[in-house]
């Protein structure tokens, strides 16, 4: 065996799944940072990843025994807008590993070469994109957000040509797999229904192993998709997470966040908050991400209408009934993140103008997302008062505290599990754009990584706040505020 103890499943289904094909060599591999305690994670060296052998591996340089690389065939739904072939365009799935764990990832390159998908594009990527994606996919796993992960960064001595010329570089992403929603509406598509049989139950076996005896392999699916998108949006909602290109070729059927090109991490509370440069409807502002959501599932069950039944009017009434499920679901999810963040035991039915009122005043009075709900766990349950020096409540928010306050005393959590589920809830660090693009700006315009990888230990532990870190809780001052952020194209 060698150095990655692979596993490979994804290239043993059909031919029409994937186009088999190696990465393209890069200049000059050159090391960025490997993730340690994730490479033990998958059973592989941390010492070896570090080695030249393993930054020749993520450049796309060796390929170590047991790899089967491989570009994935996908389609989706790209602003509304239906595309039918998109796929690995800049990325390839170098294979599987079981992890120390017994669970299954993917581990993929990205911006390793063009490859059939590619569609007049370079294949490969730039140094910030690739910096952007490690800091956000390891500060949302840290946030306890289902998510990619960044495995390892390398840079390849080559220059890519953007609007500019930018070194280029190389991210090795894991995921518990990279198959999409649009991965099934590409069969869907091309009326290959056995393709779209044999993947849904590829995906239930791997993703959902607890439905696998379902009868109705492609319900079951559905019904699983539903309910990990409906944990998954409210984890995102309540960080102030936005994610700001919800296509369907970007929503994972394993229910982890994927694709960290146009996203961030709202500071001032805006429920219309929009990122991306290239949105300019707004269609995937901070408010409408359920909606989306709930749409992109009617996408999915709409691609698995044929093997969801064979008379199409069951089917239709299958699919509607589960992705209607999707509203409720989110809710209480949403809800129960919620008393969390709040401090209560749950959200009772006279709670909710509390919570509505608590929003409304965090946009109209601009308040931190972040530092808002931190010092309300400080207010709540930390004598040390820390977050006081970054952030204090304005008048306006005085008579809605003293109503909080009133219902708080009223509550059956005990102290210490209250002081505990707002901690976590309300974490003092978020990847904050102006940090993420220092981090970036440093590397990038300067080759210096310090501020990455200090930014990335900082994010390590979001829950414990201490002011020689406050640096990383503090908002942007005046001019640092980034407006936009782009995709890694
Ligand atoms: P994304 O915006 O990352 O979701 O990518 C959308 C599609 O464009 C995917 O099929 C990508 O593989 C493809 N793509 C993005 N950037 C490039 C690139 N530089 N070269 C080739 N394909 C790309
Ligand atoms: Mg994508």
């Amino acid at each position: 065996m060698g150095p990655i103890p692979f596993d490979n499943t994804y290239v043993q289904l059909p031919e029409a799944f994937y186009t088999r094909l190696g990465p393209r060599e890069v200049k000059t591999p050159g090391a960025i940072k490997v993730n340690r305690e994730l490479a033990s994670l998958l059973g592989i060296d941390p010492d070896w990843l570090e080695s030249p052998e393993g930054v020749a591996t993520v450049a796309g340089n060796y390929l170590p025994p047991g790899a089967a690389p491989l570009a994935a065939v996908y389609a989706g739904h790209q602003f509304g807008s239906y595309n039918p072939q998109l796929g690995d365009g800049r990325a390839l799935l170098l294979g599987e590993v079981l992890s120390t764990q017994g669970h299954r990832y993917d581990i993929q390159l990205k911006g390793s070469g063009p490859t059939p998908y590619s569609r007049g594009g370079d294949g490969r990527s730039p140094l910030g994109p690739v910096l952007r994606e490690y800091i956000v996919s390891e500060a949302m796993h840290a946030l306890g957000v289902p998510s990619t992960r960044a495995l390892a960064a390398v840079t390849t001595g080559e220059q890519v040509t953007r609007d500019s010329f930018l070194p280029g570089a190389v991210l090795a992403r894991v995921a518990s797999s990279h198959i999409r929603f649009g991965t099934f509406q590409f069969f869907s598509a091309q009326k290959n229904l056995d393709a779209l049989k044999t993947l849904a139950s590829y995906c239930v076996q791997r993703h959902y192993p607890e439905r696998a005896q379902a009868d109705n392999p492609a319900l079951a699916l559905l019904q699983a998709v539903t309910a990990a998108q409906a944990a998954l949006i409210p984890r995102w909602q309540l960080l102030g997470f936005i994610h700001g290109v919800m296509n369907t070729d970007n929503m994972l059927i394993c229910g982890e966040t994927i694709d960290y090109g146009p996203c961030a991490f709202m500071d001032e509370f805006d429920p219309a908050k929009v990122f991306s440069s290239i949105d300019h409807g707004g269609r995937y502002a901070y408010r409408n991400q359920p909606g989306i959501a709930h749409w992109n599932l009617a996408v999915l069950a709409q691609a698995l209408l044929p093997v969801l039944h064979e008379d199409q009017d069951k089917a239709v009434e299958l699919a509607q009934a589960t992705v209607d499920e999707f509203p409720a679901l989110f809710e209480a999810a949403h809800l129960r993140g919620l008393a969390d963040k709040l401090g209560f035991d749950e959200i009772r039915e006279s709670d909710k103008a509390i919570v509505d009122e608590l929003f409304e005043l965090m946009a109209s009075e601009k308040l931190d997302f972040t530092l808002c709900f931190r010092r309300l766990y400080d207010l709540a349950c930390n004598p040390d008062q820390q977050v006081a020096e970054l952030f204090e409540f304005p008048d306006a928010l005085v008579p809605w505290l003293s109503r909080w306050r009133q219902r708080l005393d009223t509550d059956q959590l005990a102290d210490n599990t209250r002081a505990e589920r707002m901690a976590m809830a309300n974490p003092a660090f978020i990847a904050r754009n102006h940090l993420v693009e220092e981090a970036i700006r440093a590397g990038e315009d300067e080759g210096d990584f310090g501020p990455f990888f200090k930014l990335i230990e900082r994010l390590s532990g979001p829950g414990q706040y201490n002011a020689a870190a406050r640096h990383y809780a503090s908002p942007p001052l005046a001019g640092q505020e980034v407006a936009q952020t782009f995709c890694g194209t």
